[in-house]
């Protein structure tokens, strides 16, 4: 072929190409930005419904009225968030952003106008990654300047499928998300500061006596600092309720009027009044 007109023909071929992606991207944008519509407007897909019951614990303890506001929610954050792939993975399985969604609907499932709009991307990588950054292996972060949550999928799979152990990526990196959204909202800081601030005193005090650690309920990890501190006690507020109210009462009820839901009353008495409002 004349050389003129391959490379003509390639330069087409590129164009379309570009304007595709342009497209494709443009459209990505404009169904996210629909995202909180559709979900209200569309019916949840029932696939989504058969793998919350089947696998989502703290989905399975709620009321029936409950687990409707909760899986809209679910679908808001799935249609509003970018999900994006790492790590040689051509694309997010549907089951993980699912899942991923309804551990952001979880924790702030009490807090009904929290969304976490601050990160709107979700990087899934397979496994542990190497972050070029820390010069080490990360099971999953947070970036507050990018706006992202980072999650090993086979981390985030196994917190949530060996749900009483204390340890949870999703949950602990939603947490320290929340906490930044909290921060960044300059309109809305929807934590009462004093009693974060009290939470703040409290997990200071318990790492200095060594009350927190080895033989306690919360892994000498939550000792690294107030950051760490909130997310493993959120792990714990949701994953071992009734031994963290035992153990440490007053952190405890802190935790349940800072996220407005307690998850004890929500599995013997699902109705709770700040739940209910969409
Ligand atoms: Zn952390």
């Amino acid at each position: 072929m004349n050389i003129t007109l391959t490379i003509a023909l390639a330069l087409i071929v590129l164009l379309f190409l570009r304007r595709r992606s342009v497209v494709n991207k443009g459209y990505g944008q404009m169904m996210r930005a629909t995202g909180a519509l559709r979900s209200n407007l569309m019916p949840v897909p029932a696939y989504y419904r058969e793998l919350l019951q089947k696998y989502f614990r703290y989905y399975q303890g709620l009321s029936a009225d409950n687990k409707a506001i909760f899986e809209r929610r679910v679908c808001r954050f799935m249609y509003s968030k970018q999900f994006i792939p790492r790590g040689g993975m051509k694309e997010v399985p549907v089951e993980v952003k699912l899942f991923v969604a309804a551990t952001a609907v979880q924790i702030t499932f009490g807090l009904p106008n929290v969304q976490l709009t601050h990160f709107n991307k979700i990087l899934i990588y397979p496994d542990n990654y190497y972050s070029t950054i820390t010069q080490r292996y990360h099971k999953g972060e947070v970036n507050p300047a990018f706006g992202i949550i980072v999650l090993s999928m086979k981390n985030f799979m196994k917190g949530f499928l060996y749900g009483e152990d204390g340890v949870n990526l999703g949950l602990h990196e939603m947490a320290h998300a929340l906490r930044i959204e909290n921060i960044v909202r300059q309109e809305y800081a929807f934590f009462d500061q004093p009693l974060l601030e009290r939470f703040d005193r409290i997990s200071e005090r318990l790492c200095a006596e060594g009350a927190v650690g080895e033989g306690s309920i919360f892994r000498p990890y939550a000792c690294t600092n107030l950051h760490e501190f909130f997310s493993v006690a959120v792990e714990n507020f949701f994953e071992r309720s009734v031994q963290f109210k035992m153990e440490l009462g007053e952190l405890y009820n802190i935790m349940v009027r800072l996220l407005k839901q307690d998850p004890i009353l929500l599995q013997v008495n699902p109705l709770t009044p700040s739940a209910t409002t969409a």
